[in-house]
């Protein structure tokens, strides 16, 4: 089965395409919109590229592109060959709680829902609509970051505001990069040779933007990301949990308005708002070179993602494994080691020799008789996409 996975962003798409659940190419269009736009296709299996620069307007004219440079690799003659189109979308809300084939109703639920990930969900939209008039005969698939969360009991999706504002508004914990947590706590289990009913792990997913689970059985029962994917644990710009009265506080002492204070707290602020570098590898440097700010950055990151697992170990009733995954969870032994040296006590045993210098390869690095295994697990949501799209199309 062909399946093309896409990754829609406001200025970007993302694609992989998968033959018989074989990644044989992958490509970015980016700065759509922009003047100096680029596609670029790389064929996998023969590890050679393929590109086009100059400007692309829109969505539509950055995948007919898509589909141009698929002709001249030879790996698709035109996407209506493909048997199904798999689209990651961020927020699905209440009511989309599985993952499903796309009609008229699904886009407007989509749509609908779209004032709860005003960046990301219109662009989604975009991504569809456009495969939809590229290759009317092909299906698409809408996979949600927040079906895997979909499992969370009503006490740990509520916040404590007035009741009328979950039932009117729909604000509630949500959670976000579900297909993460979910295909590396699968994977996991498989590698354990524990049964997934009967696996209770806490993943933790930290890349730029970052998130933890715990996992019960097999499901979600809790997460750090809340209503939008800026609660939680520090990230690369975003500021995570604080208290919630600091907002209407800086409205009045320097006159931010909501969108100022919005963008401050996803963009300005995290490992950048404390040192002025977001990149992890950059305070890593930084704190080499005897950067205070970046070293205290890096103890806030270490310390709050510390108390999220330490809590999530807490509320299962027992952990098999902490698992370790995206990009600073899968390169960053340094911050494997700060974060398992602090939670040693509860039956967290780092082997250090094993840790040491190890990137992106599924492994096991827990001292063996570790109450609690621990775990690298490199995530792949395309592939995870692409596996749900085959499966739902069938
Ligand atoms: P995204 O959330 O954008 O998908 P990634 O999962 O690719 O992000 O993770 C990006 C993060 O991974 C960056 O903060 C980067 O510094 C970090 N990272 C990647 N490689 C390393 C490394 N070798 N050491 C430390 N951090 C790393």
């Amino acid at each position: 089965m062909k399946i093309l996975v896409l990754n829609s962003g406001s200025s970007s798409i993302k694609f992989k395409l998968y033959e018989d659940k074989t990644a044989v190419a992958s490509g970015l269009v980016e700065k759509i919109g922009e003047g100096d736009s680029k596609v670029e296709l790389k064929d996998i299996t023969k590890d050679k590229k393929y590109s086009r620069e100059g400007a692309i307007a829109n969505h539509e004219v950055g995948l007919s592109l898509v589909n141009e440079l698929f002709k001249e690799s030879g790996l698709l003659h035109d996407l209506d060959e493909l048997d199904g189109c798999g689209h990651r979308v961020v927020q699905g809300g209440a009511k989309l709680i599985n993952h499903c084939v796309v009609d008229e109703a699904v886009l407007n639920e989509i749509q609908r829902v779209s004032v709860m990930a005003p960046l990301h969900n219109p662009a989604h939209i975009a991504g569809i609509k456009t495969m939809q008039k590229a290759a009317p005969k092909v299906k698409n698939v809408a996979v949600f970051d927040t079906a895997f969360h979909s499992t969370m009991p009503d006490f740990a999706y509520m916040y404590a505001l007035p009741y009328e504002y979950f039932e009117e508004d729909k604000i509630r914990k949500y959670g976000f990069h579900g297909t993460s947590h979910s295909y590396v706590s699968k994977k996991a289990a498989e590698f354990l040779g524990i049964e997934l009913n009967k696996f209770n792990a806490i993943t933790a997913h930290l890349g730029n933007g970052a998130s933890v689970s715990a996992i019960e059985c097999g499901k979600c029962v809790d997460t750090s990301m809340g209503f939008t994917p800026l609660e939680g644990l520090m990230m690369g710009t975003r500021c995570g949990d604080i208290d919630p009265a600091i907002v209407p506080y800086l409205t009045k002492t320097k006159g931010l308005n909501p969108d100022q204070i919005d963008n401050i707290m996803n963009k300005k602020s995290g490992f950048l708002g404390i040192c002025g570098f977001n990149d992890l590898r950059d305070v890593e440097a930084q704190i080499k070179k005897g950067d205070k700010k970046a070293k205290l950055a890096q103890d806030m990151y270490i310390y709050r993602l510390t108390k999220y697992i330490g809590s999530y170990f807490t509320i299962l009733p027992r952990t098999d494994a902490l698992i370790f995954t995206a990009g600073i969870g899968e390169n960053s032994d340094l911050v494997r080691k700060l974060v398992c040296d602090k939670l040693a006590h509860l039956g967290f045993e780092l082997d250090e020799s094993v840790n040491k210098g190890l990137r992106g390869k599924l492994c096991e690095i827990s001292k063996v008789g570790s109450k609690v295994k621990i775990l690298i697990v490199p995530t792949d949501e395309e592939f995870e996409i692409a596996t749900i799209t085959e499966n739902l199309i069938k």
